[in-house]
């Protein structure tokens, strides 16, 4: 284990102890009454002047609570088994629910004043806040009655997120028992992956058979929650007037179907790539063909290259300093206020995330370092998102830091490449090289194919319902299946069993959060074609590239690709994200 890397969030509070905590929690509960009483009811009244005083205040309170959840999250999220972090964690998810909930007539008068006044949001004053405005406007078309949503909120509780906690708990229960070198051995759902990644090809074959077919068994389980689960929202959506399932998400995320029917054509049709890197995989395993229980198995004789956090820094800054020199200070920025919290210790969450801290116009980043190529890869990344927080806090009011999940990763992977990018230029060995490829097409193919299937079974489910198809088990299945092949076909040699793996997959079961995965597919192509302009246009790129992370959230997608040049709505934009893997694919290729 690496040494501690010190890891300081002084510049919010001095510590779990620091009277200044208390001071901010009264401070909000305060200006929760104040904006209360000060506006409840009367908002439907309100001229351009008003509204805009409505938005600073509500922006000041925003970044109160900014303050409070920095501190208290990565505290808590930095080790979960300290019980003053839990407890003001705890505190702190409580206060901001209830103020929610006391605030919830913001959004709900607001909206409809700009519905009745729809002028307003041409009104000069309110020009910064464009872009916000019209998407309050368009969410309050969806919105039920008071009451209804209260009765919305009420069904959930037993119908929706009982489906939701029986899949998880019911799932994360089973027990399995496979037989390694002669021994016993029994695990739990969460630990499948360490058998996934085990080297002995047996034991992954037992655990992945185990596992399969005890989610069989209980196929009839997994398809009634997964059932009503989506028909609950086939019925919200219609309730809601959105005219299909996916509208909702598509809203949220500022494209159409149009965008996203020229997304998935151009992947169905380049599908050819996918299955050459499951080529190389089947090769460098040593097999005819992979099986399920493969596709994440350890290729051997690749060891994993260590890098101590020093020449993490170095080399990030050095990746960075090619690109521009604002990257480069707003990293080390980073490094030297030790915004980053990046010992693995006992008690910490797993992942990695960055949160933006906009009243220190800086940013904070969470991760465990374990000093190989993926944790420096994952460094890369985060600081992509603190230099986009640091770049559009410059420029942009509080509201306007919001971003959809399609433009969320810009700037993250972006920084991930300039990272590949270097790394490719200053390899010392052929391995070395594979070694890297390998990772990134196989890690950047699952997200862009491996996830398309993901949505197209989604797509699919809900035309069957609206079609009134009883779904069990073996009809569900049917739809999996059907998707999986199109994008894996022949490449993989799936055994009956696995073709359960569908019950298994949480955020299908997520309780009104759906279509999960198409965002990322976007914002991995949309950065690949961003990096293909780069190459071609070098220094005439970079101004407007930071154009757009300095806009934040403050217009809609389509325009972020216009100041790029670049038109989202046609196909060959999604070609170029395309010719980006398949320019590191033929690298590999010609290593092999
Ligand atoms: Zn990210």
């Amino acid at each position: 284990m690496p040494d501690e890397i010190p890891f300081d969030l002084s510049d919010v509070y001095s510590g779990l102890d620091d009277p200044a905590i208390n001071k901010t929690i009264n401070q909000l509960n305060s200006m929760v009454d104040t904006f209360i009483k000060k506006h409840q009811g009367k908002i439907k009244n309100y001229d351009a002047d008003s509204v805009l005083d409505l938005l600073i205040e509500y922006e000041k309170y925003l970044e109160v609570v900014s303050n409070l959840r920095i501190f208290a999250g990565f505290s808590f999220y930095g080790d979960m088994t300290k019980k003053e972090s839990q407890t003001l964690y705890n505190q702190f998810k409580e206060i901001n629910a209830i103020n929610a909930k006391k605030l919830s007539f913001y959004n709900l008068e607001l909206g409809t004043l700009l519905l009745e006044k729809p002028d307003l949001l041409n009104n000069k004053i309110l020009h910064n806040y464009y872009h916000y405005l019209e998407q309050i406007q368009e969410l309050t078309i969806h919105r039920l009655t008071p009451a209804e949503e209260q009765l919305v909120i009420e069904k959930d509780l037993y119908g929706v997120n009982a489906w939701s906690d029986l899949q998880s708990k019911w799932s994360s229960t089973r027990e399995f028992e496979i037989e390694v070198e002669g021994k016993k051995e029994i695990f739990h759902m969460g630990e499948r992956n360490k058998y996934a990644i085990n080297e002995n090809r047996e034991v992954r074959k037992q655990a992945s058979y185990a596992v399969s077919k005890d989610v069989v068994k209980d196929g009839e389980i997994y398809s009634y929650a997964l059932r009503n689960i989506f028909s609950d929202w086939v019925a919200i959506s219609k309730r809601r007037k959105y005219s299909k399932p996916i509208d909702a998400s598509l809203l949220y995320n500022e494209i159409d179907q149009t965008i996203l029917d020229n997304m998935f054509s151009v992947i169905e049709k380049n599908v050819q790539m996918y299955k050459r890197v499951l080529k190389i995989r089947a090769k460098l395993l040593g097999l005819p063909k992979l099986a399920p229980y493969d596709t994440i198995a350890p290729i051997p004789g690749m060891k994993d290259k260590k890098y101590s956090w020093q020449e993490a820094q170095e080399l990030i800054l050095s990746a960075f300093s090619n690109f521009d020199q604002e990257f480069v200070s707003i990293a080390k920025d980073m490094f030297e206020r030790k915004h980053i919290d990046a010992t693995p210790r006992k008690g910490k969450t797993a992942g990695a995330f960055c949160s933006a801290w906009y009243a220190g116009k800086s940013s904070f980043i969470l991760q465990s370092f374990n000093e190989n190529l993926e944790s420096i890869t994952t460094l890369a990344h985060e600081l992509g998102h603190a230099i986009h927080g640091y770049l559009m806090y410059d420029k942009q009011t509080l509201i306007n830091c919001g971003y959809p999940s399609t433009a969320a990763e810009t700037a993250s992977f972006f920084g991930e490449l300039l990272l590949i990018d270097l790394l490719l230029n200053k390899v010392e060995t052929k391995e070395e090289k594979i070694d890297i490829l390998l990772r990134l097409v196989s890690r950047i193919g699952h997200v862009i194919f491996g996830l398309t299937p993901m949505y197209w079974f989604e797509s699919d489910i809900y035309g069957a319902i609206e079609r009134g198809e009883y779904l069990d088990y073996s009809a569900i299945t049917k739809y999996w299946v059907s998707a999986r092949d199109k994008i894996y076909g022949e490449e993989i040699e799936w055994y009956e069993e696995s073709n359960s793996s569908w019950c298994l997959v949480p955020h299908y079961f997520l309780a009104n959060n759906r279509f999960y995965n198409y965002p990322y597919i976007f914002a991995q192509l949309f950065v690949y074609a961003l990096y293909q302009q780069y190459l071609k246009e070098k220094e005439t790129f970079l101004p407007k590239f930071k154009q757009i992370l300095s806009a934040g959230g403050s217009i809609p997608l389509n325009q972020l690709g216009e100041i790029m040049g670049l038109d989202i709505t046609k196909p060959e934009f999604w070609e170029l994200g395309i010719k980006q893997f398949e320019y590191f694919l033929n690298e590999l290729e010609k290593l092999i």
